[in-house]
């Protein structure tokens, strides 16, 4: 059975990096039948917060990815990593060392001088003497002194890491006791029954040191899938500016989860030249071999598109339901479906679609001064009398197409461009130039609501 992880630590928000290799893990554990598991790497008791650890749950939840079994928290854990680091003890596979610290910054100095590779020089690896009095000392393993590590990797290829050039006896337990980064990751995998790691390619440097750790325990080593970054426009690590923000921001910004998550498969991985894919498609396509070799881009524009996609594709109730987040209540207006079907095809967030309905719903407070301008010339006024009266005569005022037509009659009586009547009529509703069809605001605003703002357009500029 397929096993992944996502194993965030928990030191800030979950950001979008992160959630796309959560996805991915998701993705390839669901389509084996597998299980994902979210592990909470809090061991960095200074710098984790359990606000964080709880934000990536909600991000979660926000985003229906669901996890397996109970949440494990690394910080629990103490007694396990323990009873393994005993055991490396007991098998010789790791040692005391009683280096201080004033010995490690004298043995780094010298190497540095020489120009050589800083790393520790194996001093206390077989001593058999009476320790040094009064250092707490820290555990190390017993790296390889050489040969090589090989990472299989499943997006990146076969990579050989020289352990000459790049490992020492390292660190797995501090001198309070508490175990490091690299062990417990690799401890925790094992135990999790983790057989397949998707993570970012940040942690390529480390693989060879978790290697290490999964062979002194006897563990059998994951498959490794290194996730090149993703980059800005200008082939940037992304950074906060770029987009690479807190998950729950894109909620606020208005994106519909499917339409990010469709966003974030698609960063890195790809299906011939598929762009739009459900949840069910995601789940039966996605392989982690197909990521690509190379870093991906972050295209905002990407986003917007697939998600006014996604917003044209919801059912109305949905979209009702989803505005009350940003403060749009339309579950009494009798329009509602009109005014919906008019924006979703428009608004590229929610937000925006919220900010779009506000402005049909509510009386403009103040026209647009350049709007005003090119609108209200000529005989522009006369144009909104005449269409006024019309409305103001008309008996059955109902749908869009009702205010259509008397819209078309008009501009046929008065041989005018649809223009002429479209442009000042339109900062009379909406107080300017922009917004949805105007038969379909008016269908929404009724007959006395569209008189009123007509009236109120022509006193203003008469
Ligand atoms: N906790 C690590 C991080 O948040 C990820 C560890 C891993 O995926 O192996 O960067």
């Amino acid at each position: 059975m397929v096993v992944t992880r996502f194993a965030p630590s928990p030191t800030g928000y979950l950001h979008i990096g992160g959630l796309r290799t959560a996805l991915f893990s998701y993705l390839w554990a669901k389509k084996n039948g597998g299980k994902f598991v979210l592990r909470i790497e809090d061991t960095d008791k200074a710098r984790n917060s359990e606000a964080a650890a709880q934000a990536i749950v909600k991000a979660f939840e926000w985003l229906g990815l669901e996890h397996d079994g109970e949440i494990i928290y690394q910080s629990q854990r103490d007694d396990i990593y323990a009873k393994y680091i005993q055991q490396l003890l007991d098998e010789g596979k790791a040692y005391k060392c009683y280096m201080s610290k004033e010995e490690l910054d004298t043995l780094r100095e010298t190497q540095m001088a020489n120009k050589e590779r800083t790393k520790y020089n194996g001093m206390y690896r077989d001593f058999k003497g009476t320790p040094p009095e009064g250092v707490e000392p820290v555990i190390r393993i017993k790296a390889p002194l050489s040969g090589e590590i090989i990472v299989n990797d499943g997006v990146k290829g076969e990579i050989s890491f020289q352990a000459e050039d790049i490992l020492d006896d390292f660190v797995i337990a501090r001198a309070d006791g508490s175990p490091t980064y690299n062990f417990v990751v690799a401890v925790d995998d094992a135990l999790m029954g983790i057989n397949e790691v998707i993570r970012g390619d940040d942690h390529l440097s480390n693989t060879p040191k978790q290697i290490v750790v999964y062979e002194a325990l006897g563990f059998s080593i994951p498959n490794f899938y290194h996730v090149p970054m993703i980059h800005n426009s200008a082939g940037k690590k992304l950074s906060k500016r770029d987009g690479a923000t807190d998950v729950m921001a894109y909620k606020e910004m208005g994106y519909l989860p499917h339409a990010l998550l469709n966003f974030l498969v698609r960063l890195g991985w790809s299906h011939g030249d598929q762009e739009i894919f459900s949840m069910q498609e995601m789940r039966t396509l996605f392989n982690p071999k197909d990521i690509n070799k190379s870093a991906s881009i972050y295209n905002t524009e990407k986003l917007d598109w697939l998600n006014a996609h996604y917003i044209k594709n919801t059912p109305n109730a949905q979209l009702t339901e989803l505005l009350q987040e940003y403060d749009l209540v339309l579950t009494s207006h009798d329009k509602k479906e009109i005014l919906l079907d008019a924006i979703k095809e428009r608004a590229k967030t929610l937000k925006e679609m919220a900010d779009l309905i506000k402005e049909v719903i509510n009386r403009p407070a103040s026209y647009d001064e350049k709007a005003l301008k090119k609108a209200f010339k000529g005989n522009a006024l006369e144009v909104l009398k005449t269409f006024a009266t019309k409305v103001s005569n008309a008996n059955e005022l109902h749908l869009p197409s009702d205010y259509h037509h008397l819209m078309q009659e008009v501009v046929d009586e008065m041989e005018i461009g649809f223009g002429k009547i479209g442009q000042p009529l339109r900062v009379a509703l909406l107080g300017k130039l922009s917004g949805p069809g105007l038969d379909s605001v008016m269908s929404v605003l009724g007959k006395e609501e569209t008189l009123l703002r007509i009236h109120n357009a022509i006193d203003a500029n008469s």
